[in-house]
């Protein structure tokens, strides 16, 4: 019985990563950077319509300089999404800031923008980091009206929404600086790797010198900064701008996925899916469902899949709850548990065929019978 994955590596079937890897091996281009670096920050910047990119070893590493990039440090307070993956909040630690959580709303289960509101009149903060969750877009552009109102810039977290256009824009390029992940997982991988975005030129120029030890432009080794050793590879980059290029059949593949389920589990009125609105074409990264029901549990229908070899997950368990995070603030919370206790993420694998998809459905359909 082959394993049907929540979410794995697709390469192009023309191979194209493949060609880019071999062209840096023929002009020896294994390291530090170089062309296919080059391109893919051009590539992905001309995308998604920002003027700015920096590629980098994690979308962990690009959250981290963006928060170094807006002057936060020890001490301040950083608003971020409770429902959330808890990358993106290490990043607020490594600066001994504090963070701040502020819980979801109803639609789309990211950053409420009426708890955000709320939060302001309790702190100060230096910097807000909203998610596109499963790559559903946040209601980015209320959230951005808050931020500019109180004049603290917005981070974007789109690790999940590469490809998601809210209102005719890519998710990603609507706050100050915005994150893209390519993490084995992800709509798009690299096998690991980030990428740093913003219309701020000299943000991201910034970015990219402490990502390369703070170096100065220097012929001998000149440090006036700490630095980070955070610049992609070009190898990976290659296989970065190979992926860029079936982004758009991705989308469309889980778009599939999610419409496939949506059919599929119609007869059960007890599932709900989380639902793109109707300003946006999100990626559909994971198909998630909230299972409102007394007598089943996201345990059971996780189990009667596991027993046929099929990956699902429980969606993020929320920030607020985490051990490590005891010590700070939240602003609500229940909305997100109750999605922790309700939620699931169905395989959302693009390389399922249609067999597979029939095959997960009859097993969830089967758990209510
Ligand atoms: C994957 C992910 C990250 C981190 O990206 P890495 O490339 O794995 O460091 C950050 N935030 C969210 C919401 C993610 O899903």
């Amino acid at each position: 019985m082959t394993k049907i994955y929540l979410a794995s590596p697709h390469m192009s079937d023309e191979g194209y990563e493949m060609e880019y890897i071999q062209d840096a091996f023929k002009k020896n281009w294994i390291a530090p950077l170089g062309e296919n670096v080059d391109q893919f920050e051009k590539n992905l910047a001309h995308m998604v319509g920002i003027k700015y990119s920096t590629a980098l070893v994690s979308g962990t590493a690009a959250i981290h300089l963006a928060l170094m990039a807006l002057g936060v440090g020890a001490g301040d307070v950083v608003f971020c999404q409770n429902l959330t993956f808890s990358a993106t909040v290490n990043p607020v630690c490594y600066l001994n800031a504090e963070p701040v959580f502020i819980d979801s709303e109803k639609d789309s289960w990211n950053m409420d923008p009426v708890l955000l509101e709320e939060a302001f009149q309790k702190y100060k903060p230096k910097a807000v980091i909203a998610v596109h969750l499963y790559g559903l877009s946040a209601k980015i552009d209320e959230i951005k009206q808050i931020c500019e109102k109180y004049e603290v810039p917005l981070i974007e977290d789109a690790a999940e929404s590469l490809g998601t256009i809210y209102k005719g824009q890519w998710t990603g390029t609507f706050g100050d600086l915005g994150i893209f992940s390519f993490n084995g997982n992800k709509i798009i991988t690299t096998s690991g790797g980030g990428m740093l975005v913003s219309n701020d030129g000299a943000a991201i120029k910034k970015a990219r010198f402490w990502a390369t030890q703070a170096r100065e432009i220097a012929v001998h080794y000149e440090h006036k900064e700490i630095g980070y050793n955070y610049r992609m590879s070009n190898i990976v980059a290659g296989i970065g701008r190979g992926q860029l290029k079936v982004l758009e059949q991705r989308v469309q593949q889980k778009r599939y996925v999610f419409q496939r389920y949506v059919n599929g589990l119609s007869s059960i009125p007890e599932i709900e899916f989380v639902t793109e609105s109707n300003h946006e074409r999100a990626n559909y990264w994971l198909s998630a469902i909230l299972i409102n029901s007394t007598t089943i549990s996201p345990k059971d229908v996780w189990k009667a899949l596991k027993k046929e070899n099929i990956e699902s997950r429980p969606i993020w368990k929320p920030m607020h709850l985490q051990p490590v995070f005891n010590e700070f603030d939240v602003i609500g919370g229940s909305r997100s548990e109750s999605f922790y206790r309700r939620g699931l993420c169905l395989p959302s694998d693009t390389k399922m065929t249609d067999e597979d998809l029939d095959k997960i459905i009859e097993i969830i359909k089967e758990v209510w019978s």
